[in-house]
């Protein structure tokens, strides 16, 4: 016997028709590049992206074509990933943090036929257009008043002129539901970056998945404001998930230090954000430095790299700020797990709940994992063994873009980290595979590391990282950026670690550094270190 229900193919499209159908008048407030905020609803997003349809179909964009952007979050970033999806075209987002040659290759991987450029990014996207033979059309995200009187593209479009020109009389085509609608490249720390490409169907899926309450947990009584911009793994599908609820969305365009974001978060009310670890060093500082408070702000997703454990307890005990702590990858659209307590754990110790929160958390439904040893053998959930951390779900890559080679291991993604997995099934990442520090034919986490340091007072920002060692192979080697103003030696910072770690594992050396190198998408730089520090001499 068949199940009688309806089939409605999973389409992007639908997400914005039911944000403006039942929550037309909900605000998206953004700070432009121009420097103003700007006011619109899902209602008139709705109505653009029909518009930007129009003008695609009119620029003659086929389906399947891709259509690339290098913008910061915005309303026009949010018109173009549903206009662009919705009529059966394929949003590309760029890293315009990447290294220039980086964004031409990825643009020349993917082919974009189109990219829709922000006003400050613009000069990039003005060298670069020469070496993208597959791009026809670029498109300035302004008004006519603020496009450039002369450039060195002769066809240069603007984003308001193509949207005046149609009425918006667009119906959203319907289709199959695993078409693809958007590309996301890995940062190709290691190789060239590989593209992933979603379709409607696993974007959908992931957007209902990532808004439940055990989830991120955003209602259409929130206030949102991403953090993560639109090109990293899609904002991390806030811009879908946002539509399916129909909560309030604030954008705050590339003003992302501690001082701009805090007056956003003020002025607009924001109840909810998500970002990597370094982007809430910098709020946290300002807000610490000027003796500040929230008084709006509750709730935050913080993924991308291990959240210290100092961070989650500063932004809860200081600041009231709930940490919702998350792990995923471009390759799983992004969310895999978060931390979340179970109700069995209402009446733990402060100190065993923040505990479990500091872990990467519980999978999603969606989502399932498994921790396997070198041979492939998987091993149990005691929160001991350690192993390579293997997904599989309705969200997670089956292959990569232009490339052949599957990287499934039996039908499972190898996600290239090193975890646990507790009995109740919360997952907690001790390195990358390329991070962990091997010192005898042990294993050390750098992660627990940094964890330690970062929670000393005169302590900014602190990296592990292996250091080659005549007996031992590796050691660890830590490099430490130290407060504004903080005084510290090297030998209180190694005498921090007694009781905290197993003592073989405390670091060798430490280093003061200005600065700790950051990837386009914020995370520390273990590479760059590495190759800075290949030829230090520990003591
Ligand atoms: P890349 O940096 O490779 O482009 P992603 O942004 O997809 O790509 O990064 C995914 C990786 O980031 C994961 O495999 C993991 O190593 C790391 N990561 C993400 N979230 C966390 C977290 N909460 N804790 C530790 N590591 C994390």
């Amino acid at each position: 016997l068949m199940g009688q229900m309806m089939h409605m193919p999973l389409m992007i499209s639908s997400l914005l028709a039911h944000a403006a159908k039942h929550n037309g008048d909900i605000e998206i407030v953004s700070k432009r590049v121009e420097g103003d905020i700007h006011r619109t609803t899902w209602a008139e997003v709705d109505l653009r992206s029909r518009k930007l349809a129009q003008a695609l179909d009119r620029l003659g964009v086929e389906p399947g074509d891709r259509v690339g952007t290098l913008a910061w979050n915005g309303y026009r970033h949010l018109e173009i990933y549903y206009g662009v999806s919705g009529s059966q075209r394929v949003c590309h987002t760029i890293n315009p943090r990447l290294f220039p040659q980086q964004v031409a290759w990825i643009a020349n991987d993917a082919q974009d036929k189109v990219i829709f450029v922000d006003l400050n990014i613009f000069p990039l996207v003005e060298k670069l257009a020469p070496s993208l033979p597959s791009l026809k059309h670029v498109v300035l995200m302004c008004d006519r008043s603020n496009m450039p009187r002369e450039s060195a593209l002769p066809s240069l479009l603007c984003y308001e002129d193509l949207l005046a020109a149609e009425d918006g009389r667009y119906t959203w085509p319907t289709f199959d539901e695993n078409t693809a609608a958007s590309i996301c490249y890995t940062s190709g720390t290691t190789g060239n970056p590989k593209g992933a490409v979603y379709s409607h169907r696993s974007t959908v899926l992931h957007a209902y998945a990532a808004a439940l309450p055990d989830a991120m947990g955003v209602s259409s009584a929130d206030t949102v404001l991403p953090v993560v911009p639109m090109f990293h793994v899609n904002a991390w599908g806030l811009p879908y998930s946002a539509a399916l609820i129909g909560c309030r969305l604030v954008f705050p365009g590339h003003h992302l230090d501690g001082g701009s974001l805090y007056d956003l978060f003020e002025k607009e009310r924001v109840t909810f954000s998500a970002g990597v670890p370094t982007i809430w060093l910098g709020l946290i500082n300002h807000v610490k430095q000027h003796n500040l408070t929230f008084s709006t702000f509750k709730r935050t997703v913080i993924g991308g790299s291990a959240c210290p454990p100092a961070m989650i307890k500063t932004l809860q005990d200081d600041f009231g700020v709930e940490v919702i702590h998350a792990w995923g990858m471009t390759e799983l659209s992004p969310l895999g797990t978060l931390s979340r307590l179970k109700a069995k754990h209402a009446d733990l110790p402060k100190e065993d709940k923040e505990k479990i929160l500091a872990k990467q958390g519980k999978g999603i439904y969606g989502i399932d994992m498994r921790i396997v040893d070198a041979e492939g053998k998987e091993l149990p959930w005691d929160g001991k063994a350690a192993g390579d951390l293997e997904v599989r779900g309705h969200w997670v890559v089956s292959g990569y873009f232009n490339i052949d080679k599957s990287p499934l291991h039996e039908g499972w993604f190898p996600t290239g980290d090193v975890a646990t997995i507790d009995p109740d099934g919360y997952m907690q990442i001790t390195d990358r595979s390329k991070d962990v520090i091997k010192s005898g034919g042990e294993w050390i986490s750098s992660i627990d590391l940094e964890n330690v340091l970062m929670a000393h007072p005169a302590v900014h920002e602190a990296a592990a990282i292996a250091c080659a060692h005549p007996k031992w192979d590796e050691r660890p080697l830590m490099v430490v950026v130290k407060k504004p103003g903080a005084e510290v030696a090297k030998e209180e910072l190694i005498a921090f670690f007694k009781g905290k770690i197993p003592n073989w594992q405390t670091p060798d050396d430490i280093v003061f550094v200005e600065e700790i190198p950051h990837t386009a998408t914020g995370k520390i730089s273990k590479l760059q270190l590495r190759d800075r520090f290949k030829e230090h001499k520990l003591p």
